[in-house]
C-alpha cells in the first residue's frame, strides 16, 4: 500500500532529478482551498513539500521548475474499482443485453489466465493516464495479482473475493486463498455480492474488516434481476443462478438489496459500495445515513446495460462519490478522466471540474483509507500528480 519512495511519476518522461513543476492552474483539492494560479508543486525524494506560487517558488533559486504550460495540475488519480486481473479477457465478453447474459458470457472464460505481458501493459496504461492508485479486485489469481501490485509502484487495496452459498462454521474467519493478511496491511476480504455470497459470510467479513480498520467493498444494487431476485426470489437471473450457485432453499428476504444490505449491518462509513444503480429515495436515506461511498462505475454499467445510477440524487444528497472503471471486461479502457467525461455528459444537471476531480482522487483516497498517502496535494504526500486532458477542460471550465 504505502509507495512513498516513488518519484512524481505520473507524467512519464520528465527527467528524474527534476522537483518543481508549474502549471497554469493547481488543485490540490484539499477541502476549501481554491484554485491556485500559476502555481508550482515542489517535491523532495518523492514527497510533496510544498505547493506555492510561480512567484514564491522564483525566490528559491536553485530550483529545477519544469513547466508545464497553462494545464491544470491536480493530485494522482485512485480507480477505486477494477479487477486487473480479469485485464486479458478484454473485448470477449457479451456487451448491451444485460447482465445475466454479460455473466454468462464471462464464466465461460479462463478467468485464471491472467500473465505478466498483459499486467505490464496494465501499469503501463495506468501510468499514462496519471493513475496511482487502486482499490483492486481478485478472486482468481490473487497470489499472482498482490506479486503484481506490490512490485507495481502504485498505491493500493487488495480485496479477496469471498463468493458461495455455503455456510461458513461458527465464527470462521474470512478465506484469503493462501495470503496473509496479518502481514500485508492492504488486504481486505470483499464480499462478491449479496445474491452470490452467504449472507453470514458477508458479515464475517465486515466484522473482520471492522476489527481490522480495514475498508470493506460489495458489489451493490448493480441490476433489476439482482433486486426481483432479493425481493421476490424469482426472474431470469434467479433461474441462472439456482443452475450452480444460489441454493433451491434460498429465501428472499423481502427488501432492495441496500436495506438487505443494511439488514445485514453490512453498511458504514468504511463500506465502499460498488454501482448503486437501482437505488431508491429511500434507499439512499439509507446510505446517507450510515455514510456509505458510493463507487460508480458508468460506462460498465452502460457495457452490460442495467441502467445508471441515480447520480443527480445523490449528488444532492451530498453522498461521497467515487468514479471507477470496473474490469476490461465491461470497460473499454482504465483511463480514469474518459470515465469521468462519460460521467460529466451523462449527467442530467452541471457539476463543477472540482467535484468531479474529488471523485477521482479526495474521494477513493478516504474511501480507501489511502489518504495518509494519496489524494491531495499536501505536505508529506506522494509526489503523484495528474492533467487534466484538454478537451474535459474545454467542457468543463475551471469555475
Ligand atoms: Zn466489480
Amino acid at each position: 500500500m504505502p509507495r512513498p519512495d516513488t518519484e512524481a511519476h505520473a507524467q512519464p518522461g520528465f527527467p528524474e532529478k527534476i522537483k518543481a513543476f508549474r502549471a497554469g492552474t493547481v488543485l490540490t483539492m484539499v477541502k476549501d482551498q481554491p484554485p491556485l494560479r500559476d502555481g508550482v508543486l515542489i517535491t523532495d525524494q518523492g514527497r510533496i513539500q510544498e505547493v506555492v506560487s510561480y512567484q514564491e517558488a522564483k525566490k528559491h533559486s536553485s530550483l529545477a521548475i519544469q513547466d508545464l504550460g497553462p494545464s491544470v495540475l491536480v493530485p494522482g488519480l485512485i480507480n477505486a474499482h477494477t479487477h486487473l486481473e480479469l485485464s486479458h479477457l478484454q473485448g470477449r465478453t457479451v456487451a448491451g443485453r444485460g447482465f445475466t447474459e454479460w455473466v454468462k458470457s464471462l464464466i465461460s472464460l479462463p478467468l485464471k489466465d491472467i500473465d505478466r505481458g498483459t499486467l505490464e501493459k496494465v501499469r503501463g496504461r495506468l501510468a499514462r493516464n496519471g493513475t496511482i492508485g487502486v482499490g483492486d479486485i481478485s478472486g482468481h489469481s490473487p497470489r499472482t495479482m498482490l506479486d503484481f501490485l506490490s512490485a507495481s509502484g502504485l498505491f493500493f487495496r487488495f480485496f479477496v473475493e469471498q463468493i458461495g452459498f455455503s455456510q461458513p462454521p461458527g465464527k470462521a474467519v474470512p478465506g484469503f486463498k493462501g495470503l496473509q493478511p496479518e502481514r500485508h496491511p492492504e488486504l481486505s476480504p470483499y464480499g462478491h455480492a449479496l445474491y452470490s455470497t452467504h449472507p453470514r459470510t458477508l458479515q464475517l467479513s465486515k466484522a473482520w474488516c471492522r476489527e481490522q480498520r480495514r475498508p470493506f467493498v460489495l458489489h451493490l444494487a448493480e441490476h433489476p434481476g439482482e433486486t426481483e431476485l432479493l425481493a421476490t426470489g424469482r426472474g431470469a437471473f434467479a433461474e441462472f443462478l439456482k443452475q450452480g450457485l444460489l441454493p433451491e432453499s434460498f429465501a428472499p428476504p423481502g427488501l432492495s438489496p441496500v436495506a438487505y444490505a443494511d439488514d445485514l449491518g453490512l453498511l458504514d462509513r468504511n463500506t465502499l459500495a460498488v454501482h448503486l444503480v437501482q437505488v431508491s429515495p429511500a434507499d439512499l436515506a439509507v446510505l446517507k445515513a450510515r455514510g456509505v461511498a458510493a463507487c460508480l462505475c458508468p460506462r460498465s454499467n452502460a457495457y452490460i446495460n442495467v441502467g445508471r445510477a441515480p447520480a443527480e440524487q445523490f449528488l444532492d444528497a451530498g453522498l461521497p462519490i467515487c468514479l471507477a472503471t470496473d474490469s476490461l471486461t465491461s470497460n473499454s479502457d482504465l483511463d480514469l478522466w474518459s470515465e469521468a467525461a462519460f460521467f460529466a455528459r451523462e449527467l442530467q444537471e452541471d457539476i463543477s471540474l472540482q467535484d468531479l476531480v474529488a471523485m477521482l482522487t479526495a474521494t477513493p483516497a478516504r474511501a480507501l483509507q489511502l489518504e495518509r498517502y494519496i489524494g491531495t496535494l499536501e505536505k508529506g504526500k506522494a509526489a503523484c500528480f495528474s492533467l487534466i486532458p484538454e478537451d474535459l477542460l474545454r467542457r468543463l471550465p475551471l469555475q
